[in-house]
């Protein structure tokens, strides 16, 4: 580490907190975000998956390279708001009518938080659900526990928790103030499985300290670690910089925006693991390309290998000499 980053956690909290740019202004009434996308389930079958992003209380965690709390409001949302926000996201384009049958709901933080979502909601927020076989919604691994069997319970359909496992290695866990263990990770999706509730995992591409050259082994083995864990599914995050710590990172030369071509050899060789779906993320993967003569055709085999879980051939670009 080159930069005055903190040893302990206490100390990154607040050296990460200080460095944040403002937050976004986000209603207590209405979803903050909401769309469509097509995803292979389990099985296979390709699926219209419906997402919200619900508004709720920021996140009780600081990771070092999250910006999920922009979007957060500062206090709890009141009892009924998350139902508000589902029903009336549901209700509207592009949701309304789109024949989801599965659904995402997102909330910046952990689903099982009692102060972002309010375990009295369940029962209604089940009852929205009740159109859709498949529900997803993201935790923390030490917040999972006996809400999630609770809220599988009363649902018509599955449920499936989505869990930051970020990276296989507990001294690197630490240094990103994730606050997990590779051992509480394991635990919490040992509990989801005995639940018969099934698990996916984030996994990061590049973070803080991972040098460019050791980035994908070290996400093809995270991915291999969630799926000996259980998870039917990894979505592989290239690590963006905007939330202001990984800004100074960056100027200190212990972080680096990954290249595509380090998520596209991440993705092939965790989709060779054969261990359960993989999926890339590809919201905005545009600041990761370097050449505009081939971006298109890589973000287009991107999305084709998300729907169709193959490798495909690699994009050959003479402009940058990609796959020569
Ligand atoms: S647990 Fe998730 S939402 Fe919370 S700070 Fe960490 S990455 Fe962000
Ligand atoms: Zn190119």
């Amino acid at each position: 580490m080159n930069s005055p980053y903190p040893a302990t956690s206490a100390a990154r909290d607040a050296w990460i907190l200080a460095r944040r740019p403002e937050r976004n202004a986000v209603s207590h009434d209405a979803a903050y975000g909401a769309f469509i996308e097509l995803e292979p389930d389990a099985a296979g079958v390709v699926r219209t998956v419906a997402t919200v992003l619900l508004s709720s209380r920021e996140c009780p965690y600081r990771c070092l390279m999250c910006d999920l709390w922009k979007n957060t409001t500062g206090a709890s949302v009141a009892s009924g708001a998350v139902v508000r926000q589902i029903s009336a996201a549901l209700g509207t384009p592009p949701l309304a009518a789109a024949g989801a049958t599965t659904i995402k709901l997102y909330n910046s933080g952990s689903f099982f938080d009692s102060g972002a979502v309010p375990p009295d909601d369940y029962g209604a927020i089940a009852a929205l659900l009740a159109p859709f076989d498949n529900a997803i919604v993201e935790c923390h691994p030490t917040l999972v526990g006996p809400q999630a069997p609770r809220l599988a319970a009363m649902m018509r359909g599955s449920l499936e928790v989505a869990m930051g496992l970020e990276v296989a290695d507990d001294a690197l866990l630490g240094a990103l103030n994730k606050r997990l263990t590779l051992a509480m990770y394991a635990r919490a999706a040992a509990f989801l499985g005995a639940a018969g509730i099934a698990h996916r995992a984030f996994v990061l591409v590049q973070p803080p300290f991972v040098r460019p050259e050791a980035a994908a082994e070290l996400a093809v083995r995270t991915a291999s670690f969630a799926f000996e864990h259980g998870a039917s599914a990894v979505s592989l995050i290239p690590v963006r910089p905007g939330n202001g710590a990984l800004e100074e990172l960056m100027s200190s030369g212990d972080f680096s925006r990954p290249d595509l071509a380090t998520l596209e050899r991440t993705h092939e060789a965790a989709l060779a693991l054969t261990g359960g779906r993989v999926f890339a993320d590809t919201w905005d993967l545009g600041q990761f390309s370097a050449c505009a003569s081939c971006f298109t055709r890589r973000a287009g085999r991107m999305h084709e290998m998300n729907l169709t879980q193959r490798a495909l051939p690699r994009v050959a670009c003479a402009a940058c000499g990609n796959n020569p």
